[in-house]
């Protein structure tokens, strides 16, 4: 489960991220955890909405910033999260987190770096930053056996040519 497993893209427009994003949503199981970090714009939401798509999701994913959690009906259920009104870890402590992680959904938690402690060691961390106007890096840091198999997954599918290329 070291580092060596671990995978690094770069997107170059939206629409990119959110192929990524709809590749690793077909590929989730019930019980799936992401853990999403990076700066506002990174593109975090982007990615959720092609999570959402890639689980059949019908309904319009935005940032529920303001709701701290959004549930949206695919093939599993989909849990929103958003911590960015999170200051303390202690504060998310109170949210009901818990009843999200546990449950049967892929659960994908955006600004997860606020409460880190929060979250089971098991778990697919994607740490997305700026590289450019319309470039971002995407890396991919699964820990536990499910989410090494989950990135082996989604690495076997771009490899068959889809979605984004693996940065050189
Ligand atoms: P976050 O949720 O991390 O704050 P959003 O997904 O809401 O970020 O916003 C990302 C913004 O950056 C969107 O306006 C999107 O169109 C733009 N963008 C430009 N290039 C990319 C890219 N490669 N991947 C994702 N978003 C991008
Ligand atoms: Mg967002």
């Amino acid at each position: 489960m070291g580092p060596l497993q671990e995978l690094t893209l770069v997107t170059y427009s939206a629409q990119e991220t959110g192929e990524l994003g709809e590749a690793l949503g077909a590929l989730t199981l019930p019980g799936d955890l992401l853990l999403l970090s990076g700066d506002l714009g990174a593109g975090k939401t982007c990615l959720v909405q092609g999570i959402a798509r890639g689980l059949g999701v019908k309904t319009v994913v935005r940032s529920p910033t303001f709701v701290f959690a959004t549930e949206h009906m695919g093939r599993l259920p989909l849990y929103h999260v958003d911590l960015y009104r999170v200051d303390d870890p202690r504060e998310a402590d109170g949210l009901g987190l818990d009843d999200y992680i546990e449950g049967d959904g892929v659960c994908a938690v955006e600004w997860a770096e606020r409460a880190v402690d929060l979250f089971p060691a098991d778990h697919l961390l994607i740490a997305l930053a700026h590289v450019g106007p319309d470039d971002r890096s995407l890396r991919l840091i699964p820990s536990g056996r499910r989410y090494v198999e989950l990135l082996n997954g989604l690495k076997e599918r771009i490899a068959a040519g889809r979605p984004a290329s693996p940065d050189a």
